[in-house]
């Protein structure tokens, strides 16, 4: 073999090994970037068509030539397609889906044409060997699809030429730069081309696979550094890092992946050296916590954090890989103290008087008859009482010394209640006593020593002092089995009748319901 051949087909093959070497590395490493796939797909078929060249230029025979010649046609033809693709998807245009079989026709009737030679004549009007120079080398003269399949390569590559540049003037520079990258790469083989179609290159040579494995590293290195400075991947490490929310990544057999700094509010004893351990291993320590992890029970979790109350709700996701197969959980500690403080606050209100911290008569009425439903052959004593001349003392002393007063008074009582006791109040300055397991005269003589209590109560308002004196009425049975809302109502009724016989008995007094009342 001459020296000259030797060279070409040397340079041929190491284009080709360019070629497979790019396709390979964006296979692994540019996944991800814009128009990787074309990229992939293109320096696929840029490798076969060089090697298959390398093999037409080392034949010796018209036969064997022209066998490398078709099967370098089963790849080239569709080289010019790919990089369209690629420039569109790299620039962000996005094809309707007929456009993209639109494309590929031409290409596949160009593959046709060519096998189909020997028949119509239209790709090649003559096939020959020749001979004249230092080493054999096919001489084409090109039909009509030839050129059919020259103007659409063409075409091809200007438009993405024309893509690329049109989206260069919004650009930033960083950007700027990938696509004169890309440019270049396109202009390569343009002038490859050329070079060939007008027979100027040395021998009849094509050199349009070489010059293809070089713009390719053009286009790699665009895609490349456009991965580089992708923001994605930064962007959600920042968001990852920075959420408020706890995060643990762990992989399907439960042990710790990955997890934010967040987290170590939560789980103060996560380090670096505990990536790899088992999520329940680690919080074994904290029983509750080791126990809605190991249930993934989606629950709210309350932590003291520097003396503080914080509410986390513990989420757990499923991760799963592109086949749909789980490949592990994520735990999210969403912090909703906020929700729960506010939720017991809308709680406190819809239970509580504001004025004097007692239940309201709505939710006393609630807790009181839940209470009564569970006293099943206990006692249970009703206790209302009223302040007596209130009237008084609001023409007297003004309606905000009123309210003053009513709030001690309350509290007064309050703080004398067993705790399993329950007030509420009844109404403007009437309120009401249950008290489980509380005999009458049990009843008679708590209610006697809260009337003491109110009575030797000194309220100071302004540079005054008021006060008052209450009346109070008592009403006590022996709970049921079969007994019901009825009964706590029947009782409520008789302590207000008992209360009515106190204040006709002077105020300030107690009494007690009785039958023949
Ligand atoms: P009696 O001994 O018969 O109970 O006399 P009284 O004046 O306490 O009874 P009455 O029912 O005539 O008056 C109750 C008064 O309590 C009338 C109302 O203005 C006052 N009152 C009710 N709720 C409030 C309140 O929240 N704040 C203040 N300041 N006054 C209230
Ligand atoms: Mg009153
Ligand atoms: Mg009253």
């Amino acid at each position: 073999m001459p020296d000259e051949l030797f060279v070409y087909i040397l340079v041929v093959i190491i284009a080709g090994i360019l070629s497979s070497f790019l396709c390979l590395y964006a296979q692994f490493r540019l996944r991800d970037a814009p128009g990787a796939k074309p990229y992939i797909l293109v320096t696929f078929f840029s490798a076969i068509f060089a090697f298959s060249y390398a093999f037409e230029l080392a034949s010796t025979s018209l036969k064997q030539m022209k066998f490398w010649l078709n099967v370098e046609y089963l790849a080239m033809p569709f080289i010019p397609v790919f990089i369209l693709l690629m420039c569109l998807e790299y620039v962000g245009q996005k094809l309707k889906h007929w456009i993209y079989y639109i494309l590929f026709i031409i290409p596949i009737i160009t593959i046709f044409m060519h096998g189909t030679n020997e028949i119509h004549h239209l790709y090649y009007t003559t096939i020959e060997l020749n001979g004249e120079g230092p080493f054999p080398i096919l001489k084409l003269e090109h039909g009509p699809w030839f050129y059919v399949h020259s103007i659409f390569l063409f075409l091809c590559l200007m438009i993405s030429v024309i893509a690329l540049l049109m989206n260069l003037k919004n650009a930033k520079f960083q950007f700027r730069m990938q696509i004169i990258l890309m440019v270049a790469g396109i202009i390569m083989p343009i002038i490859a081309n050329y070079f060939y179609i007008n027979g100027l290159n040395p021998y009849g040579i094509d050199l349009g696979p070489v010059s293809m494995g070089i713009s390719f590293i053009f286009h790699g290195a665009a895609l490349l550094s456009y991965q580089m400075f992708n923001v994605t991947p930064i962007a959600r490490d920042t968001v990852f890092e920075n959420m408020k929310d706890g995060i643990i990544v762990l992989n399907q057999n439960g042990q710790i992946v990955d997890y934010n700094n967040s987290m170590l509010i939560i789980i103060p004893i996560l380090n670096s050296q505990i990536i790899g351990q088992s999520i329940v291993d680690i919080v074994d320590g904290s029983g509750k916590l080791a126990e809605i992890l190991w249930l993934e029970d989606e629950c709210d979790y309350k932590l003291c954090i520097d003396g503080k109350y914080t509410y986390y709700n513990i989420r757990f996701s499923t991760v799963r890989n592109k086949n749909n197969y789980d490949i592990g959980k994520i735990i999210t500690f969403v912090d909703v103290t906020e929700r729960v403080y506010l939720q017991e606050e809308l709680e406190n209100l819809a239970s509580f008087d504001g004025l004097t911290q007692v239940y309201n008569r709505n939710f006393f009425m609630q807790e009181t008859e839940k209470l009564v439903r569970s006293l099943n052959g206990r006692s249970v004593s009703i206790i209302m009482f009223d302040i007596d001349y209130f009237k008084n003392v609001n023409d007297t002393f003004g309606h905000e010394a009123g309210d003053t007063v009513l709030a001690r008074i309350a509290g007064v009582v309050k703080d004398s209640l067993r705790t399993y006791d329950i007030m509420g109040r009844y109404g403007g300055e009437e309120f009401i006593i249950c008290m489980p397991d509380t005999s009458l005269i049990e009843a008679y003589e708590f209610a006697q020593s809260i009337r003491m209590n109110i009575l030797q109560t000194v309220v100071p308002y302004m540079d005054k002092e008021i006060r008052v004196t209450s009346s109070f009425g008592i009403s006590s049975t022996q709970i049921k089995i079969e007994d019901n809302s009825l009964t706590l109502q029947k009782l409520m009724r008789e302590a207000d009748h008992a209360l009515y016989g106190a204040k006709s008995k002077g105020r300030n007094y107690v009494e007690i319901y009785e039958q023949s009342m």
